[in-house]
């Protein structure tokens, strides 16, 4: 009775804010991808070099896998020598989770 539904709201409210500032963008679906792939090898860990930022390319983001839409921007990097295209916030995350599951 009484409140258990505004409860739960806030709940909910208080677990996204109390994540990194990353999570308020449009991150949410590809991060349980990247960090996924960070796990599998299947995402560098070393450190990449930024290339270029621009507007997207229509090539698949190396993070989430979705495809990277003019609309978006897309940032591309090198790491050993291979380029990786991601969206910008892609990048933001497995930048962020690389470091985290590193320690
Ligand atoms: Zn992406």
């Amino acid at each position: 009775m009484g409140i258990p539904y505004r409860d739960q709201a806030r709940r909910d409210r208080g677990v996204n804010l109390g994540d990194a500032p990353v999570h308020q963008l449009r991150a949410q679906a590809g991060e349980d991808t990247i960090r996924e792939r960070l796990r599998q090898g299947r995402l560098p860990r070393e450190a990449a070099q930024l290339v270029s930022a621009g507007a997207g390319s229509g090539l698949p983001c190396a993070g989430c896998g979705q495809e990277i839409l003019h609309t978006d921007q897309q940032w591309e990097c090198e790491v050993d020598g291979c380029r990786l295209q991601f969206h910008q916030v892609c990048y933001l995350v497995w930048d962020e989770e690389r470091d985290r599951t590193e320690r």
